[in-house]
């Protein structure tokens, strides 16, 4: 077990700030613990002889070895407290007590000295401001909530204290069953890593859940995670979904990224499955816990009512599964067991007439069936079927196989019975048959995380300090928003662009444009205008004979726009052939939690408008980058739509993972777009740049 074991499974637990008044946060712990726990509870209170029948000690540093002590004295005192557990000697402390950083600047003050204290004794701190910590391995509940959990093997942390009482309150007739739960609090100290990081090294823990309003630190989080989510299942509840995103950023992919985009990304690097609702936590809980992994993504209905095998049919098609294709003996050996009138194709329907032994036949049958991964069982209660012996049917059923089976039920009262049956071995039943479909995909996705190899990024030979002189250069010269005249930064990390430079004269326009040679393109410079053909700042094809005019028409309309922007000159830039390529972005926003977020997507002008988007958290690997590409919807454009020959995919790839690159490097880029990268049969080239600077970062 890791660090942190002690903290969930001590022999001695002290509460400080005891209480023999009822209602209070001291008392509701005291007696929470001496209600359940198998080792010695202690009571630290100066002003009371007594609590709870328990002598009072006066000092937390007046008793021995204590493995954790829990904090519940008004703020004020917290931190002499806590000084006093770390002069103890004391691992494991939790601060039950609010009043800090959620309560305004003095009470941030205060916790900034209790993250001192701990840091310095390295004491494993919870909270402040938290429910509390219990663990059913020991029978400790030092929570001021109302009532201990059902030992089981689901761990479970919160960023909210209150969710974790609700919980316990539903969990108590649905027989779910929890190892250890932690209210997070503030986590000032310990974050949600830490405890995802010691439930992974626990072997009594088979699931992780949480209920999370954000990350503490997002690339700590995703190496963690991933790690663990590849021997334990973690499913998390975000809230804040709908958080509207960062409307006032200088680049499209600021625009477009909220922090929502850097969770959903995060949380899907981290290998964790992300879900919108309470119910769907413990659904999905309860099928990871109970059920084997699926082999392949085909499901079997077998069921004896059409309409609710349609509905199903229709969930299935929600999700990433598929039905199975029966193979021909499969149909054969249905098509005998099954009367006439019944349907042998999936979904298999036996009818409203089915017995227990028809319908577990079917079962039976589709269960041997090599394309079928997961099974659904859903039954409507007739004269002829016995849901209890039903249930027996296919609990003996899944005993004897290694497929996972999800049971609907669909009735009241008559089938509790069965579904006590069902849920023994682990099979999950619902009324609603699409919870659990919705529960057999998530043990799928789940199956796919196991098996997916962790890739690591790719190192790319660059020019670092090439770059970071570049960048010296701009900021030394009071400039953060940078744009094509700031091309050769890519050059030095490798990315191709086309040929040409920035001048500031129609002399020189003319010179480069004829070193060039045929067609150009012109694009006004300017720090004060970010999106340069908005203001008719860019002339695609122009010839020789009007370069010098374009030159002038391209300043004359810059000052139109704005008479006081600053105009660094003119890029002429090679022509690039739009017809033979698809228009792409590649851009990076920053996350104040997972820090650099990197969006591939279908580029142009339009980027907003479209918003076919694909993100990922830097650095970005190989094969993430791959995904990427495959995830917007307009891949089939890439993939050579209508005739067109396919956009090489190693070289937008490759691009992907040398931005990437860039900006874990250099942190004072906050924002960049490179729009667009024109993705053809032979390459990938960045045609657009501009990106904002942050010099205090360099
Ligand atoms: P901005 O995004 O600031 O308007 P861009 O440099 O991206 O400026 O140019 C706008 C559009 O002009 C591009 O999306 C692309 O369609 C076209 N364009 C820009 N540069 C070239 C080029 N070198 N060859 C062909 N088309 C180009
Ligand atoms: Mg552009």
């Amino acid at each position: 077990m890791g660090e942190l074991s002690t903290l969930f499974a001590p022999q001695r637990v002290a509460v400080v700030g005891a209480s023999e008044e009822a209602g209070t946060v001291g008392h509701a712990v005291t007696s929470n613990l001496l209600a359940d726990f198998g080792g010695e509870t202690v009571a630290v209170n100066p002003n009371r002889e007594q609590v709870l029948g328990l002598d009072c000690h006066d000092s937390v540093t007046a008793v021995e070895d204590v493995d954790v002590a829990v904090v519940a004295v008004p703020a004020a005192i917290a931190v002499t407290v806590l000084q006093e557990c770390a002069s103890a000697g004391i691992d494991n402390v939790v601060v039950i007590t609010a009043g800090f950083s959620e309560s305004g600047s003095e009470g941030s003050a205060r916790e900034a000295e209790l993250v001192e204290i701990a840091e310095t004794h390295g004491i494993n701190l919870v909270g402040p401001n938290s429910l509390g910590v219990l663990s059913t391995g020991v029978g400790m509940n030092a929570t001021f909530g109302p009532r201990m959990a059902t030992p089981g093997t689901i761990s479970f942390m919160s960023q909210s204290g209150a969710f974790i009482t609700a919980v316990l309150d539903w969990a108590a007739d649905r027989d779910l069953g929890f190892r250890d739960i932690v209210s997070l609090g503030n986590k000032a100290v310990l974050d949600e890593s830490n405890f995802i990081k010691e439930w992974g090294e626990d072997p009594e823990t088979d699931v992780i859940l949480g209920y999370l309003e954000d990350v503490a630190d997002g690339r700590e989080f995703v190496e963690t995670a991933r790690d663990v989510s590849r021997e334990t299942p973690i499913v998390v509840v975000k809230s804040g979904r709908t958080e509207a995103g960062a409307s006032a950023a200088a680049s499209h992919t600021g625009a477009i990224a909220g922090s929502d985009k850097a969770y959903e990304a995060g949380l899907e690097q981290a290998g964790v499955l992300r879900v919108d609702s309470v119910q769907e936590l413990f659904d999905f809980a309860s099928i990871l816990d109970g059920q084997p992994l699926p082999e392949t993504d085909g499901v079997a209905i077998v069921t004896n009512a059409g309409g609710p095998g349609v509905m199903t049919t229709d969930a299935v098609g929600d999700t990433h599964l598929e039905l199975a294709e029966f193979e021909a003996d499969t149909l054969d050996q249905l098509a005998e067991a099954l009367p006439d009138g019944a349907n042998i194709y999936n979904p298999i329907d036996v009818i409203g007439d089915a017995d227990t032994e028809r319908f577990a036949e079917a079962i039976e049958l589709a269960l041997a069936d090599p394309s079928v991964g997961m099974v659904v069982v859903l039954a409507c209660p007739t004269a002829t079927l016995s849901f209890e012996d039903l249930a027996a049917e296919t609990v003996r059923l899944q005993r004897a196989n290694e497929t996972p089976i999800a049971a609907s039920l669909m009735g009241g009262s008559d089938t509790e019975a069965a579904a006590g049956t069902l849920r023994e071995v682990g099979i999950p039943t619902y009324f609603d048959p699409a919870r659990a479909v919705r529960s057999l995909a998530a043990l799928s996705e789940y199956a796919t995380i196991r098996t997916t190899e962790v890739s690591e990024p790719e190192e790319f030979d660059v020019e670092y300090e090439r770059a970071r002189e570049l960048l010296t250069a701009a900021a030394d010269r009071g400039r953060t928003q940078l744009g094509v005249e700031s091309m050769e930064l890519l050059d030095a990390y490798g990315i191709p662009t086309p040929a040409g430079s920035v001048v500031d004269s129609p002399g020189d326009a003319e010179r480069v444009a004829s070193e060039i040679g045929g067609e150009v393109v012109m694009k006004i410079v300017s720090p004060d205008i970010s999106h340069k053909s908005d203001i008719g700042g860019v002339e695609v094809g122009v010839p020789q004979t009007a370069v010098r005019d374009t030159y002038e028409d391209l300043v004359v309309r810059a000052r139109n726009y704005n008479p006081d922007s600053s105009i660094i000159g003119v890029q002429i830039q090679e022509m690039v052939d739009l017809d033979a390529g698809t228009e792409t972005i590649v851009g990076v926003s920053r996350d104040p939690q997972f820090g650099p977020l990197v969006m591939f997507g279908l580029g142009g002008i339009f980027v907003e408008v479209m918003e076919d988007t694909a993100f990922r958290v830097a650095p970005v690997s190989e094969r993430a980058a791959g995904e990427m590409l495959d995830e917007i919807k307009s891949a089939p454009l890439l993939a050579g739509a209508r005739g067109r020959e396919p956009a090489n995919r190693q070289a937008l790839v490759e691009t992907i993972g040398r931005i990437s690159q860039l900006v874990v490097d250099f942190p004072a880029i906050t924002e960049l777009d490179i729009n667009p990268v024109v993705a053809g049969p032979d390459g990938a080239l960045a045609v657009d740049l501009r990106l904002t600077l942050d010099r205090d970062k360099l």
